[in-house]
């Protein structure tokens, strides 16, 4: 502020407006981003431009300038509201502080996972994925997918993924298949070795996702059980990995085809992981 009286009341002034208009345009509309800002603010800046080509307009403004005192203190306080509002905008999860959570769909690209009819493991596993993360970003929490579009990802890829952004949830969506169609049923996979911390979280974690899932669909409970995937291995945090169901069984593979079924399905993990990180 003290620079911008040093060199004229011209800037000042136009400084107020700018930020003014700046500080309303980032309040109501919190997506958005950098580059559209600058963009508006050099036309804006080109557009009070021609007003000031009128020497005596300037000059009307620069003894306005100079004799109202509370304008300054206002714009001064704009500024401020500006910086904040920046912040709030381009930072808007941090300021949510909700934890970080991977959701790991299985599979991808060249690797389908189980085939049943036209349903793939790998396109049903993404739809889960991408499911659970609009739920949990509903819920304010941040979420990365190892993959979010039909991609070959490797495993190492996806644990790396979870352990360098040091996640505290690692989640893997899986569906079944089995050569007897009889068998049917949920089940959720934790790692029992290495750190006891880690393998009592993780059964915790999958204990909670296994109830609310099968207390929203229905289906048959195959219970927790432990497994040695690499992507439940390598991880760094409490990790499971979900077995949502057979595909090789007729009922369940009508309800997979089911949006709605997959929905509170997905929904139900999403409750279950914001149980286990508040509790
Ligand atoms: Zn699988």
């Amino acid at each position: 502020m003290i620079l911008c009286i040093k060199s004229c009341g011209y800037s000042l002034f136009l400084s107020c407006e700018k930020k003014i208009k700046n500080v309303k345009k980032l309040s109501y509309d919190s997506k958005q981003n950098t580059p559209k800002a600058r963009v508006k603010r050099a036309k804006l800046s080109k557009n009070l431009g021609p007003i000031f080509t009128n020497n005596f307009l300037y000059k009307v403004f620069v003894l306005f300038i100079c004799l109202a005192p509370p304008l300054v203190t206002s714009c001064s306080y704009s500024s401020g509201i500006e910086k904040e509002s920046y912040l709030a905008a381009n930072a808007p999860i941090k300021t949510l502080n909700k934890q970080l959570i991977v959701i790991d769909p299985g599979h991808g690209g060249f690797d389908i996972g189980a085939r049943v009819r036209s349903v793939q493991e790998k396109a049903l596993a993404l739809k889960t994925a991408t499911l659970v993360r609009q739920y949990l970003h509903q819920k304010g929490y941040r979420v990365i997918l190892t993959r979010s579009r039909d991609v070959s990802i490797s495993l190492a890829k996806r644990t790396t993924i979870a352990n360098n952004t040091k996640s505290k949830v690692f989640v893997s969506i899986h569906y079944n298949a089995f050569k007897n169609p009889q068998v049917k049923g949920i089940e959720v996979y934790y790692y029992n070795r290495g750190s006891k911390w880690r393998q009592k979280a993780s059964k915790k974690l999958a204990q909670l996702v296994l109830d609310g899932m099968i207390a929203s669909t229905g289906a048959k409970n195959r219970g927790i059980k432990t497994g040695n995937f690499h992507v439940i291995r390598e991880t760094n945090m409490p990790a499971i990995l979900v077995e949502g169901g057979f595909m090789t069984n007729s009922q369940e593979h009508s309800n997979l085809s089911d949006q709605k079924y997959v929905e509170k399905m997905a929904l139900s993990i999403a409750n279950a992981i914001e149980k286990y990180l508040k509790t």
